[in-house]
């Protein structure tokens, strides 16, 4: 695992420590004597995870993570305090400024890199997302990247698998009305229950009489429902084998026992904001890509969907031996429907228009937007007889019914030229398809519009 850490602190041994312990483990390290000197590191170089210690002269590490936290350029990476050993005190201010995880000093191996590792692990999975988003310049993405976001701050909902009565009980009081507490004892139900709702985060307690927990973690990563859900172990303290080989198979994080309240809120709290983060990240990247490939007027495919899986149609239909047709339909004299009734009347027609037309295709049809009035429908295992019959039950059902323009508004007369076309055997390709069609278009508005041609070949 290549990455680049920065380690903050004003006394050099213990930068020297940090950083002899994670070039040991092939990270890239970097160094800062003091917050102003972390702040321009984060800010210039591409850091991604930061140790910071708290104890600065001048500006302390509080104040650091609260700016990089404020700041929409740094605010996605995250900050590892290292506060004296047991500062409760330290932990909740840390939280308060926005801290991602924490380490007591002295810092454990062990610790230090699960946690530097797992913090990795989450960032490059926001980095690949938050480039998808802004490369598509997603709307809301400076909403989310401020981590405002009101959902980011809902009680989680956290599923507590543990066998143990006692030991489920105590972890259920310790997180009290901070979280929705479900508490599951058999782990092959936790599996169902964790497929079927949406917790936030799963707590994995590690003594159970006859069953391996670890097989629990290595299912929940492996069921495409599950997979994304945060898992923390609960192990015993000096259960370390047990610990590397969870990580390993993909836990997110863990506690031992006897478990801190502080630290168990502090862990879920870091990673079910991590996990709401990247979900509103991938939700925001499905919902781009979405609208890069819909007319925003229509909600019908766009010409750039069409060019893209065209060839892939094309290509199926050729190797299956199996008919394609094309319908291409123009509107007639769709520049005077704008001039008499404006361009929002234009735009009422188009939407009745599309509505038609996916009435009248099959699901397995692509129907799209092609241009301004110009639509297109692609039909897979369909011969010219059928898309002609097809394409003339459309027109009559746009030329019979007239368009309303919105409600008791005028009704409009609308009539569309159709031109279609079939691939050939032999050496047709989709953009010779496209041309026959556009020329027996050309053919049914010359012919007088409101008509359908067929170009067989
Ligand atoms: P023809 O029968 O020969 O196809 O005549 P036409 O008027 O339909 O064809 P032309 O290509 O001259 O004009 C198309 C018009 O469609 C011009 C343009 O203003 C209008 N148009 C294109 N896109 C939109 C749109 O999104 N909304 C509206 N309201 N009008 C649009
Ligand atoms: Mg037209
Ligand atoms: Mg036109």
């Amino acid at each position: 695992m290549t990455a680049r850490i920065l380690v903050v602190d004003d006394i050099p041994a213990n930068v020297k420590l940090l950083e002899v312990r994670l070039r040991a483990e092939y990270f890239e390290v970097l160094t800062a004597g003091n917050g102003q000197e972390a702040l321009d590191a984060c800010e210039h170089g591409r850091v991604d995870v930061v140790l910071l210690d708290i104890m600065m002269p001048g500006m302390d590490g509080f104040e650091v993570c609260r700016r990089l936290k404020a700041d929409p350029a740094t605010a996605h990476i995250p900050v590892v305090m290292v506060t004296a050993l047991d500062q409760v005190a330290d932990r909740i201010q840390g939280l308060e400024a926005g801290a991602d995880d924490f380490l007591t000093k002295p810092v454990n191996d062990l610790q230090l890199l699960t946690r530097v590792k797992s913090l990795v692990r989450l960032k490059s999975l926001t980095d690949e997302l938050r480039l998808r988003a802004s490369t598509t310049r997603d709307i809301g993405i400076e909403e989310l990247l401020s981590r405002t976001h009101p959902d980011l701050f809902a009680r989680p909902s956290v599923l507590i698998v543990d066998e143990q009565t006692s030991s489920s009980e105590a972890l259920s009081q310790m997180l009290g009305d901070k979280a929705e507490v479900t508490v599951e004892a058999d782990p092959q139900a936790a599996i169902f229950r964790a497929a079927e709702n949406p917790f936030d985060v799963v707590v994995v307690a590690s003594r159970f009489a006859d069953f391996d927990p670890l097989r629990l973690c290595s299912q929940l990563r492996s069921i495409d429902r599950t997979r994304l859900i945060p898992i923390v172990l609960v192990v015993e303290d000096s259960d370390d084998a047990r610990i590397v080989r969870g990580l390993e198979l993909g836990i997110n994080d863990y506690l031992t026992r006897p478990v801190d309240r502080q630290e168990l809120l502090a862990r879920l709290d870091t990673q079910v904001r991590r996990k709401r983060y990247n979900d509103h990240l991938r939700e925001s990247v499905a919902r781009t890509i979405e609208m890069a490939v819909t007319d925003g007027l229509t909600g019908l495919h766009n010409r750039r969907y069409l060019d893209s899986h065209l060839q892939t149609l094309f290509d199926r239909a050729v190797a299956r031996k199996r008919p394609l047709s094309i319908v291409m339909l123009d509107l007639d004299r769709f520049k005077a429907v704008n001039d008499t009734h404006g361009h929002d009347g234009g735009d009422a027609v188009l939407r009745e228009m599309a509505r038609r037309l996916r009435k009248n295709v099959r699901g397995i049809d692509l129907a799209c937007r092609y241009g301004g009035e110009e639509f297109i429908v692609v039909m897979p295992d369909t011969e010219a007889d059928v898309a002609e019959l097809v394409a003339e039950r459309i027109r009559s059902e746009i030329a019979e019914v007239p368009f309303s323009l919105g409600e008791n508004g005028p009704l409009l007369t609308v009539t569309v030229s159709v031109g279609v076309s079939t691939l050939q055997r032999g050496s047709d390709a989709p953009r010779d398809l496209m041309k026959r069609a556009d020329l027996a278009l050309y053919e049914a508005k010359a012919g007088g519009r409101n008509r359908v041609v067929a170009r067989a070949a």
